[in-house]
Order: structure tokens, then C-alpha cells, then sequence
């Protein structure tokens, strides 16, 4: 998803209220008097707990992989208009010593094809969305069929054998049967999940094909109260996870046992998988607590650029240090308390912050006085204690603050560079135009 326009807006938006009659109310001037008065010497109100980095004898890491994603829906013209979505998903590897030779704000375009030739692979899939029949069945079981091929076929099946790895926790001495997941035809809930190693079986209950892919549950998104792009929205999701963890999996088995630890991998979103997909989320942090376990920690950090904690951070940016270009960076852990107290502000709920849905903790880093960032990191196993974690218990926190100064754009406000080079090859700008996919679709739905 691409970066947010900055909010650092220029002076001209705000003296265009001037010409509006409403400012003649008193009310209205004395609202706007508020909103604008600098309060400088006002404490941080959220008592958020910065702590400054020091990157001495902290070494960088040497290469960095990055994800993200997109997704689009193009409807023809005809009537009715038949609907699809499109999704893309894109990873990409960066030297960081080539990285380094570029100018961040006007990178030169011979340069950046330079570094990027070869190095970067994409995902594309389509789904029909509505008004579209195959010859070979319901838009459902087309789905199904389409996840299970797209997954299987790109790469000779290199993402699909991620998701295997995942299931089966294939990384492990002590393999196991993959979680368990609701049948696509019966909807009863295949509680032994497929046995090791296995693609497809039959439901216990009605003696139905179910896919491996069946697992993450995108039938599930597909129910008549589901948004129409919830599918295509859970499908980047999970081919952004698989995307990274096909990287992570290789440089894992690499025979150089330092690559893996010796790389960033970064994520475009949260570190969260919500809903029926939050299945994989014990299994994910499973192999990172196994590789914390066996000295080959992995790093890994994911960036929020919208959401509830990006508009807190927003809201308190201003309070902890740097104040100057050139201080050292800042950063803060939050507890599970913390987030429910002040950023979610529902203290009372039951259940600890993330305990379902998160594989990363999140934490705020402030690189210089414009610059400032939600990133996530994970911690292997979870800890459900309110007062976690801290910043111990996320995984190589020291290397990877070591090494985001040196990947921030200057382009956008906030923004990583090699998000910003995925997010480009995973862009609706590098599909074919609307006209193009139009006639994709009235070409091959008749
Ligand atoms: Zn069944």
C-alpha cells in the first residue's frame, strides 16, 4: 500500500479558512484559536517511555529483503458489469552497499534499475468478483481452485512450499498435522487438520476434497456479509507472508548458516494476521522462538503507516528527542498495557494486547525531528503479562535500529526505501491500464 500524503501541510490550506463566513463566529474563531495555539511546554500526556539508541559497536545488517502488496477491482462495461480483483505481491532484495550509493530523494533511474535488475519477484493473481461463471463451476469453487493454483505454479511452487513449511513446521525435528480449519463444502471443522506433508485429503464429516489451501480460510471470505474485496484484501495478506517466509526459508536452509541472521526482512503493514488467518500465527512464532533457541536469531520488522498507532504516534511525535537533525534516534516498547491504556484506551478487556492475532510487538522510533515510525518486531513466543515486553524481548531490536537509518526515504515523510521500491513493482501503476483488464475480462468470461 503506498505511503500517506505527509502532514506537514503547507501554510496555504489554512489561510484559505479566512475567506469562509462561517470565521466570523466567535465560537468558530475562538475553536480555531485553540486548534491553532502552540503549546510548547505541555508534557506528553500519554507518559510514553523514549529510550535513546546508541548504535556503538551495534553492527548493521548487510542486505535487506522487503514485501508489500496490492490489490484492484476492474468492472466491465457491459451490463450487468462483470467484476474482478486483482492482487500483486512483491518481494524484493537490497544490497544495502549499493542502496547506499543512491540519492534517496531523486534516485537516478539508470542507478535504481541497476540495483534492482534481477533482484526483485512479483505474484499476480485474479479473482472473479461478481457476475463471472466458468465452464468449470461456481465462482466459489473457482476460488478455491484459483488459490490453490496461483500458489502451486509461481516460482515451480516455492510459495506453496512455504505455506507447507509453515503448516507442517517442515523447520522442526518434531513435524506435526496442520491446524485445524473449517471444511469448504460442509463448513464442519476439520479439528486433526491435513496429516504431515499432505496437499489435499477428505473431510471426516461429508467426504469432500479439501486443499491444503482450503487452511488459511479465504472460503471464509467469501460469505454474503464479507466485503467484496475482503478475498482479495486477505489474499495479499497471506501471499505477503508467504512472500517473506519463501526468503526467510531459503536463507534458512542456505548452506552459509550466517545469511539469514545477517539480513533485514521487512514487512509493509502490521506483523498481524486476524480472523480464520490468525491460525498461522502460533506457527510463526514457533520458528522464530526456534531460531531465537538455536543462536540464529531473525530479523524482521514490519511498518504501520496508518491506523490507530500511527495517528497516537502522530499525536506525540513532537515530545521525545531528537530535537536536531543529527541526535541519535529515540525509540519506545509498548507494554500490552500501555497499548490498551493509551493508544487503545479499553483497558478492561479480557484478553492481553495481541494475544491472538500478532507474531511482532510494537514499539515507536524517532530517527530525526520530522522522521517517525511504527514498526513492529516480533519476540518468538508470546508473553501475555501486561508489563511486556520490553525491549529485550524483541528480537535483534539493536541491529535493526542500527540499520533503518540508512534505508529512510526522502521522499515521503516516514517512508523506508525499500518499502517504497516493493510497494512501486507491487503498484496498480505497473498493472495494465483499466482498458487493458476490461477487455481481459469480456475476452475470457463468454
Ligand atoms: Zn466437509
Amino acid at each position: 500500500m503506498p505511503y500517506g500524503q505527509g502532514t506537514r501541510l503547507p501554510g496555504e490550506a489554512a489561510s484559505k479558512l479566512g475567506h469562509l463566513a462561517v470565521v466570523k463566529s466567535d465560537w468558530v474563531k475562538a475553536l480555531v484559536k485553540e486548534f491553532e495555539a502552540a503549546k510548547p511546554n505541555e508534557p506528553d500526556p500519554s507518559s510514553t517511555v523514549w529510550t535513546t539508541f546508541n548504535p556503538d559497536g551495534v553492527r548493521p545488517l548487510s542486505r535487506v529483503w522487503a514485501v508489500d502488496g496490492s490489490f484492484v477491482s476492474v468492472q466491465s462495461e457491459q451490463k450487468p458489469p462483470r467484476e474482478v480483483a486483482f492482487v500483486k505481491t512483491a518481494l524484493l532484495v537490497v544490497d544495502r552497499a549499493r542502496l547506499d550509493t543512491i540519492d534517496k530523494e531523486h534516485p537516478h533511474p539508470l542507478l535504481l534499475q541497476d540495483v534492482l535488475t534481477g533482484s526483485a519477484v512479483f505474484h499476480a493473481s485474479v479473482f472473479p468478483l461478481k457476475n463471472i461463471r466458468t465452464p468449470l463451476g461456481s465462482n466459489y469453487d473457482a476460488v478455491r481452485h484459483i488459490v490453490r493454483d496461483s500458489m502451486q505454479i509461481d516460482e515451480d511452487g516455492a510459495f506453496y512450499e512455504t505455506l507447507k513449511w509453515l503448516a507442517y513446521k517442515k523447520w522442526s525435528t518434531q513435524q506435526v498435522n496442520s491446524p485445524a480449519f473449517n471444511c469448504p463444502h460442509c463448513h464442519a471443522e476439520i479439528l486433526a487438520g491435513l496429516p504431515v506433508d499432505a496437499e489435499e485429503g477428505n473431510c471426516p464429516k461429508c467426504g469432500g476434497i479439501v486443499f491444503l489451501t482450503d487452511m488459511p480460510g479465504f472460503h471464509l471470505s467469501m460469505d454474503e456479509d464479507s466485503a467484496p474485496d475482503a478475498l482479495a484484501s486477505a489474499y495479499m495478506l497471506v501471499m505477503e507472508h508467504l512472500m517473506l517466509f519463501t526468503a526467510i526459508r531459503i536463507f534458512w536452509d542456505h548452506s552459509d548458516k550466517t545469511l539469514a541472521t545477517d539480513t533485514l526482512f521487512i514487512k509493509d503493514g502490521p506483523l498481524t494476521l486476524r480472523s480464520q488467518y490468525s491460525k498461522l500465527v502460533p506457527r510463526i512464532r514457533d520458528f522464530l522462538e526456534h531460531a531465537k533457541q538455536v543462536q540464529r536469531p531473525l530479523h524482521i520488522v514490519g511498518q504501520e503507516k496508518s491506523g490507530a498507532f500511527f495517528d497516537h504516534l502522530a499525536s506525540i511525535a513532537r515530545f521525545p528527542p531528537p530535537h536536531a537533525r543529527g541526535e541519535p534516534l529515540s525509540y519506545a516498547v509498548l507494554s500490552h498495557d500501555h497499548v490498551r491504556r493509551e493508544v487503545y484506551r479499553s483497558p478492561d478487556l479480557q484478553n492481553p494486547y495481541g494475544l491472538k492475532t500478532n507474531w511482532g510487538e510494537k514499539l515507536f522510533a524517532k530517527f530525526d525531528p520530522g522522521t517517525y515510525m511504527v514498526l513492529n518486531v516480533p519476540t518468538g513466543t508470546y508473553n501475555p503479562d501486561g508489563s511486556r515486553p520490553t525491549a529485550t524481548d524483541l528480537i535483534g531490536l539493536g541491529r535493526i535500529l542500527a540499520t533503518l537509518p540508512s534505508l529512510i526515504s526522502h521522499k515521503h515523510e516516514g517512508a523506508l526505501f525499500p518499502i517504497e521500491l516493493a510497494n512501486g513493482i507491487a503498484s496498480m501503476s505497473s498493472y495494465p491500464s483499466a482498458r487493458v483488464l476490461q477487455r481481459f475480462i469480456e475476452g475470457t468470461s463468454k
